[in-house]
């Protein structure tokens, strides 16, 4: 026992997840180390989770396989995964159920009670925000009108001045679509006092455009959650934009460094990599959400009372992609194209790999708007010059590269629609 509740409680259901996972036959085939795992220390014995790694996430599907198979059935949820690879979890009922009350959090300790909830997420789809959402409604007693995204601005807004919903359910881009609309106005929208967001960050520009046009409403994250481990963290009334509660009991987070995958020091920002400790038909350890931040555990108490640590969460981690032996960063790549166009953003370039036997060709599709004919011509003259591009062209796997304008849509994308900044080419099959 130590002097902190909160990690003995953790530490039990680590425990108790440990001796679960050791107990499945499939699991200890997929990771045999889990034997050497006894406590919180042992646990880098274990490898890092992805739905995307350089051995095409077969340790993710795996035990995605062996959750739809479980005894009991549950909730099957669509997962990322790229080119033509999707990949779905299925949750228990019981880790569904476990999840509400984390959910609920959030309206605990505030006089914060929503009456009349609109929930504006995208219903079905495999995607488990809207049931989610639902069951927090439920949870804390307030009436719900089950909208979903599909409904159509217009009869939404009718439905929000007839049933004088006070509170609004969905992600940052509805909100924008719902509170630009030009036929809509606070005739329609007065009521509403809360927005709580989920499924994307909230950007500053819309965050600032509300807080003008509607200063009525106050904007929360509905949590700091993912498909694959449930939720990470809630954002109480006193916590600003970026900042959660971490669920301490429920979920156990690494902050690591991204290429080296040590343990960061204490409160530095780092790679989260995450442990949910809710029984779930599998088991999952250190996944990797691609999420960086920090987690300040000296913090005095919250003004909400909470004592669960906060978490800043500060973005996304810079992606990079292995070549021969090499890792090539984003950062990188930008910083050699931006020598030559300094005004180039993340989302103007994609990195496409096309791996070869002898190595790879990496081919550098700018985006059309950014990229003149002209600039293209001497961007490839510029990139074979010894000095500018020799940090990518001298890796060990790299063949060649290559400069290419591209119109945006015109860009590799996964299936959930995002478009990554590094992708691998699928072989075109040979023609006969
Ligand atoms: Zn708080």
């Amino acid at each position: 026992m130590s002097n902190d509740p909160l990690m003995d409680l953790s530490a039990e259901a680590l425990a108790q997840k440990l001796a679960h996972a050791r107990s499945l036959p499939w699991f200890r085939a997929l990771y045999p180390r889990i034997l050497e795992v006894q406590t919180l220390a042992d646990l880098h014995r274990l490898p890092v989770l992805a739905v995307e790694d350089e051995f095409g996430g077969e340790l993710f599907s795996a035990l995605g396989d062996a959750s739809h198979r479980a005894p009991g059935g549950g909730l099957t949820l669509t997962s990322g995964g790229s080119t033509g690879n999707r990949k779905q979890i299925t949750h228990s009922w019981t880790f569904n159920a476990a999840i509400v009350p984390l959910g609920a959090r959030m309206f605990d300790v505030t006089d914060e009670h929503p009456e009349v909830v609109i929930n504006c997420l995208t219903a079905g789809e495999m995607q488990g925000a809207f049931h989610y959402a639902t069951a927090i409604v439920q949870h804390i007693g307030a009436r719900l009108l089950p909208a979903g995204s599909q409904m159509g601005v217009q009869r939404i807004a009718e439905l929000i001045q007839s049933h004088s919903a006070d509170a609004l359910m969905c992600t940052p881009s509805f909100a924008a679509a719902l509170f630009n609309h030009e036929n809509v106005g606070s005739e329609q929208l007065g009521s509403l006092r809360w927005l709580y967001y989920i499924g994307e960050p909230c950007s500053k520009t819309l965050r600032n455009q509300l807080a003008r046009d509607w200063p009525k409403l106050k904007i929360r994250s509905l949590g700091y959650s993912s498909t694959e481990t449930g939720p990470i963290g809630f954002q109480c009334a006193h916590l600003e934009h970026g900042f959660y509660h971490l669920h301490a009991d429920a979920m156990l987070v690494e902050v690591v460094d991204p290429l080296t995958l040590q343990a960061v020091a204490e409160e530095k920002t780092g790679e989260f990599l995450l442990t949910p400790l809710l029984p779930d038909h599998a088991p999952l350890f250190r996944y990797r959400i691609g999420d960086r931040g920090r987690i300040q555990r000296t913090v005095t108490n919250c003004a909400c009372g909470s004592s669960m640590p906060v978490l800043a969460l500060e973005g996304r981690v810079e992606t990079s992609i292995k070549l021969g032996g090499a890792i090539v960063t984003q950062s990188q790549v930008l910083h050699v194209l931006r020598q030559i166009l300094p005004e180039l953003d993340t989302a103007d370039v994609q990195v496409q790999i096309d791996r070869q036997p002898g190595g790879a060709h990496m081919r550098l599709a700018i985006a059309e708007d950014r990229l003149t004919a002209v600039t293209q011509t001497f961007i490839e003259g510029a990139l074979q010059v010894e000095g500018q591009a020799s940090a990518l062209l001298r890796l060990p796997g790299v063949l060649g590269l290559e400069v290419k304008r591209l119109a945006r849509q015109a860009f590799e994308t996964t299936l959930t629609g995002k478009t990554p900044f590094f992708v691998t080419l699928e072989p075109t099959p040979a023609k006969s």
